[in-house]
């Protein structure tokens, strides 16, 4: 399997550094806020490459972090008057049922930053002793970013470069540093801000510490894989590289990937321009598979531009593989023949090539778009070679390998078992039990469960209501 590092520029073959092991870290969302569709790409194309991992064998430790404490989530808890936690708390539990409705699979672990301050003390007194850190006088701690000689080496920028050419980048106001490059591990806290205890000040960590204290924590000193969009090369992943090399003196992680942007008319989407969709708002419009097959139906390194037309041409095409899977289980309702007749045994040689196809294509930096190209050929395949007359064994090995192929993409093909009326409601009252027993994981659970079901939950005065997506 080829991946494209963004640290060599050129794709490399994957060799990870444990036989049949992937240790993978993929950067989550700041949590406050629904997450938009910008977000949901890097979500769905790395749970995508760890499908495709597992599918080949390897067993792959997926972790993404929730980054719960950050300037945005502190001025929302201001304007709402409530605690941070409230907010970040809030928003992960969104998060997670917008992941569970995209078909993306939870992660082996999900940190939270607030639960990690301890670690990120320890990596800074180390910083600080090794002298790759110091602490300014109002208990500002930043790193020393000309230490780290090779600083520069991911985002293919000269450091002197940086300095003289991209003062935009340079963060104003902070008066007390040695250099401009330098960034913050730890800063002094503000009036109404969460706060932790440290020797240098009473405060709180900077954004890009957390990612290399959890992969450290969960994943060991030195990776096989770190992901993000691609917003996040420099500086987020250029400051993580210099925290953990420096820190642990070891290489930090062999591959870098980062997803290109999902633009609206061609401009990134974000929440700071305004110009965004969250995955909430898609689902009142589509079936959120559409969404997934969507963001494959384009390779990931690729822009991609959010259109109507293109989601009703996604919508089509997860059509005819979910047309082809249901014609192939009405054909099995009334197959005659059990066993595989020679002649289909000669076809089935050929599905296989399809699979191949599949393979080589995912095998090439994870290319999802031409992957569906190899799928679609299968089922125009299977759509000609069966008809009332093929075996059972025939039309189960085709089933099985649409099937197969297209969970590795995470796209669900088998139609929607409709739940009657009454089995929503009577695990609705489940769900009721389980809050007034306090037991809070289980009430998620079915809620989780009702949602990949599409069937949607709106807790209101009047009590809990219910509709179809
Ligand atoms: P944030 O919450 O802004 O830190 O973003 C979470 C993840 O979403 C990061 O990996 C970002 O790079 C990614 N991301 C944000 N906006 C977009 C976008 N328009 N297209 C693709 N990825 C994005
Ligand atoms: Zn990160």
């Amino acid at each position: 399997m080829k991946i494209y590092n963004t640290l060599s520029g050129r794709k490399e073959e994957f060799v990870p550094i444990e036989p049949g092991k992937v240790r993978m870290y993929v950067c989550g969302p700041t949590v406050y806020n629904l997450i938009h569709i910008g977000n949901a790409r890097p979500m769905i194309v790395f749970d995508t490459a760890r499908r495709y991992m597992e599918y080949k064998g390897y067993e792959v430790n997926y972790v993404s972090n929730f980054t719960d404490v950050d300037d945005k989530i502190i001025k929302k808890a201001i304007e709402e008057g409530v605690d941070a936690s409230v907010i970040s708390k809030r928003y992960i539990e969104e998060c997670k049922k917008d992941m569970a409705a995209m078909n993306v699979r939870p992660a082996t672990t999900h940190p939270l930053a607030t639960e990690e301050i301890c670690g990120m003390l320890e990596m800074i007194q180390t910083l600080i002793e090794k002298g790759h850190a110091y602490v300014a006088e109002d208990g500002t701690v930043y790193f020393r970013t000309r230490s780290f000689q090779e600083y520069g080496k991911l985002s293919h920028k000269n450091i002197d470069d940086l300095r003289g050419g991209n003062r935009a980048l340079l963060v104003s106001g902070e008066d007390q540093k040695e250099d401009p490059l330098d960034f913050v591990l730890w800063k002094p806290k503000k009036e109404g801000e969460p706060y932790w205890d440290s020797k240098w000040c009473q405060g709180r960590p900077g954004w890009h510490i957390e990612c290399s204290v959890m992969s450290k924590k969960y994943l060991g000193d030195e990776i096989d894989i770190h992901a993000g969009g691609e917003d996040l090369v420099f500086p987020h992943h250029e400051n993580e590289i210099a925290q953990s090399e420096a820190a642990n003196g070891k290489t930090f992680a062999r591959y870098w990937m980062h997803n290109a942007f999902l633009n609206i008319d061609n401009r990134k989407m974000s929440k700071s321009l305004g110009n965004f969709f969250t995955v909430r708002d898609i689902a009142e419009k589509y079936d959120l598979q559409v969404l997934r097959f969507f963001m494959l139906s384009a390779h990931y390194r690729s822009p991609l531009n959010f259109s109507a037309d293109l989601m009703e041409a996604a919508g089509n095409g997860l059509e005819r593989i979910k047309t082809c899977v249901s014609n192939l289980q009405f054909l099995l309702g009334s197959a005659q023949e059990e066993a595989l007749r020679a002649q289909e045994e000669e076809l089935l040689k050929e599905a296989d090539t399809y699979r191949v196809k599949f393979e080589e294509a995912m095998d090439d930096d994870i290319n999802t778009a031409d992957a569906i190209s190899a799928i679609f050929e299968l089922v125009k395949f299977s759509n000609t070679k069966t008809d009332g007359g093929s075996s059972k064994a025939f039309l189960e090995k085709l089933l099985a390998e649409i099937r197969v192929l297209a969970d590795v993409l995470g796209l669900i093909v088998d139609q929607k078992e409709e739940m009657l009326d009454a089995d929503i409601e009577a695990m609705i009252e489940a769900r009721q039990a389980a809050r007034k027993a306090k037991d809070f994981a289980k009430a998620d659970a079915i809620r989780n469960e009702l949602l990949e079901k599409g069937i949607v939950l709106e807790d209101t005065r009047e009590g809990v209501k219910w509709k179809r997506a």
